[in-house]
């Protein structure tokens, strides 16, 4: 009894669009594209990830500093504290309030040495992303947002202890929690309901990873304790080399996910694009967002969405 969205549901629906820095001339071409063509969907907000220890520090603040001088777009900068003082991280966080950021994804970072490796608190570093956010407030009253985990952190060794660190984040300001990606709604669904009996009450908005590559989306979830159901691999198998179909493919799946979470009674999704927006535009669309038709951005979504259409 699968149904999709409504045009009453597309009028309640918030999405928010995620992007990496760009390390060429030629993906800052690409993810320019990408911000223009998805942002018509007036996206709640669109972040801008951030390179543990500090690596894409230049390229995150040139990306946001852009977003917020040329769109209509609110836009949030991730920032982790892996590797780095207390005050280099606030320095940082400072620099992106003087270009204008209001907004912040407050995150650990993976261990230096990459996912798996121990994590080890810089000596005169914030030792978590609960105490990051603790920081961040202290400098001023941002937005914040942090991480949380439907399947849990891997470091996590059960779920109490996942959803304590949660808890200290909220604590300490945080008002909305991001998932890591999934693909079994039960998961998140169980999380959640986790989430309100530890007493936590902020939205826990599902990340939606559009499948651009099985292979590397794989690779990545086994990282990053994410599991991958042998549903999607046989969806996908036999499509290496037809990159067309997987792309319909991908765009199916990320749709029949989005709208069974609807059903579920989700109204609020964060994408991953990869950078790129044709899946994420594909699956928007099909939530019953409607773009303006010039292409720019919407001060409200209703004055071109399906409600007003109905
Ligand atoms: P935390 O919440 O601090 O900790 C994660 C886990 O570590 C906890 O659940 C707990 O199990 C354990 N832990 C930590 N401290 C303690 C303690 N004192 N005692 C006991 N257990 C502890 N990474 C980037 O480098 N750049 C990004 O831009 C980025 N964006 C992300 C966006 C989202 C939405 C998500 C979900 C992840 C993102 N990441 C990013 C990845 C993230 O940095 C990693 O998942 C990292 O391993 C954990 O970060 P966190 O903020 O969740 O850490």
């Amino acid at each position: 009894s699968s149904r999709s969205a409504s045009p009453i549901a597309a009028d309640r629906i918030k999405v928010s669009f995620e992007f990496f820095p760009p390390k060429s001339g030629d993906m800052e071409a690409t993810l320019w594209e990408s911000i223009s063509r998805l942002a018509p969907f007036n996206p709640d907000f669109v972040s801008v990830t951030y390179g543990a220890g500090g690596s894409t520090k230049q390229p995150t603040l040139n990306t946001v500093s852009r977003i917020a001088e040329e769109t209509a777009l609110a836009a949030a900068a991730h920032l982790t504290c892996v590797g780095a003082t207390r005050e280099a991280v606030d320095a940082v966080a400072r620099e992106f309030q003087a270009a204008g950021i209001k907004h912040f994804v407050a995150l650990r970072g993976d261990a230096q040495g990459g996912i798996g490796a121990k994590y080890v608190p810089h000596p005169d570093g914030y030792g978590n992303a609960a105490e990051l956010v603790a920081g961040l407030k202290a400098i001023d009253d941002f937005e914040i947002s942090v991480a949380a985990y439907p399947e849990k952190h891997p470091e996590s060794p059960d779920y109490a202890l996942d959803i304590d660190m949660l808890k200290r984040k909220v604590d300490n300001g945080a008002s909305r929690a991001i998932t890591q990606f999934f693909f079994e709604n039960d998961h998140y669904e169980r999380y959640v309901e986790r989430v309100r009996k530890a007493g936590i009450f902020i939205p826990i908005v599902p990340g939606i990873l559009p499948i651009h590559n099985f292979g590397q989306v794989s690779r990545f979830a086994s990282m990053c304790g994410a599991s991958v159901p042998a549903r999607l691999a046989h969806r996908f198998e036999g499509l290496e080399n037809d990159p067309e179909t997987r792309a319909l493919v991908a765009t199916a799946l990320a749709a029949e996910q989005v709208n069974d979470l609807i059903e579920r009674g989700v109204d609020d999704f964060h994408f991953y694009t990869m950078n790129r927006a044709q899946l994420v535009y594909a699956i928007c669309h099909i939530l019953g967002l409607r773009g303006n038709k010039d292409g720019t951005a919407q001060k409200s979504r209703k004055s071109g969405g399906m409600g007003a259409a109905a």
